[in-house]
């Protein structure tokens, strides 16, 4: 997707003379296929979100869906899909043009679990186009919402591409590798989330490689964020998902101040209608002094795990 700040980046003096030069100099129809080849090559890499090799041990991209939810973790060579966004309208558009993309520049070919945190649009509806697109092993979801349709509409199209379907909940601990473990904090089995409360039956994952913690909370919402970390070493985690697209409602001292993280990501959507982030959540972390990653200001963001060493990775600070 070209943003403004990539087409201002692009469309620069310099850039045009270059193009005019190399316009002038195609003196020939051979020279002119090779030039156009050249261009059209160049704009596509260009255009891919900030598509580049692996560099971490792990890496979380917290990727630009708009106003929704889409986290891509690659470690040891497995690979998990937490959502893919959703707007309204038009459900799959960001999975097919930031997400399904962003995994294929990788060179990823096979999803080894994807998960869909609860079924709301803006979380859910990208995956049907990446149950659809790609080789997904497992899908995970929660079962307990009062009205699934959206969830059993997904769980057919699983059904008919052959992807195994597992339904976590708290307790659960799915490993990757010696070094690579996601365990799920909440819902609870046996836990029923009407039509609104839907939030608050998100599934809250805690994900570790080796010595790194990080905690993703879907929309996590009212009396459930204290059930969620209860257990947890809150002072572990290095980097925490914001519950809620960082939105006023799920704005809580109390549990905010359980943790200590190097970081916090706020995934939401620039200018979004609700809102989101709230100011009282952006002044807290802010007074903390710990470091705010937006994806509606900084576009995707990656959390980059290496040799025990944590850094951040921006389309704002990338090269
Ligand atoms: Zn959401």
């Amino acid at each position: 997707m070209i943003n403004k700040q990539m087409y201002n980046k692009l469309n620069t003096k310099q850039n045009r003379r270059l193009l005019l030069k190399l316009y002038k100099s195609a003196n020939t129809p051979a020279k002119m296929l090779a030039l156009v080849l050249l261009v059209a090559a160049a704009l596509v890499i260009m255009l891919l979100p900030n598509s580049r090799q692996l560099t971490g041990d792990f890496e979380a991209a917290f990727l630009d869906v708009g106003q929704g939810d889409s986290i891509l973790i690659c470690a040891d060579d497995r690979t998990v899909l937490i959502d893919a966004g959703g707007l309204h309208g038009d459900p799959t558009v960001m999975a097919e043009q930031v997400v399904i993309p962003y995994i294929k520049s990788l060179g990823i070919e096979k999803l080894d679990l994807v998960v869909n945190t609860h079924p709301d649009n803006d979380h859910i509806g990208g995956l049907f186009a990446v149950l659809d697109d790609l080789q997904v092993d497992t899908l995970a979801m929660f079962d307990g919402y009062e009205d699934s349709r959206k969830q059993q509409q997904l769980l057919s199209l699983a059904e008919d591409e052959n992807i195994n379907v597992r339904s976590v909940a708290a307790g659960d601990v799915l490993e990757f590798s010696d070094n690579f473990k996601i365990e799920v904090l909440a819902p609870e089995y046996g836990d029923i989330f009407d039509d609104d409360h839907v939030n608050n039956g998100s599934l809250v994952l805690h994900i570790s490689y080796q010595d790194f913690d990080m905690l993703t909370t879907g929309d996590l919402q009212g009396w459930e964020q204290d059930a969620a970390i209860r257990g947890l070493d809150c002072a572990d985690i290095e980097v925490l998902q914001l519950p809620h697209h960082g939105s006023k409602n799920s704005y809580d001292e109390d549990w905010y101040a359980e943790f200590n993280p190097q970081a916090v990501i706020i995934s939401c959507g620039i200018d979004n209608e609700y809102g989101h982030p709230g100011q009282n959540v952006v002044k807290y972390w802010q007074q903390e002094q710990v470091d705010i990653y937006r994806t509606d200001y900084q576009g995707s963001c990656r959390v980059i795990y290496k040799d025990g060493v944590l850094s951040f990775e921006t389309a704002e600070n990338a090269a």
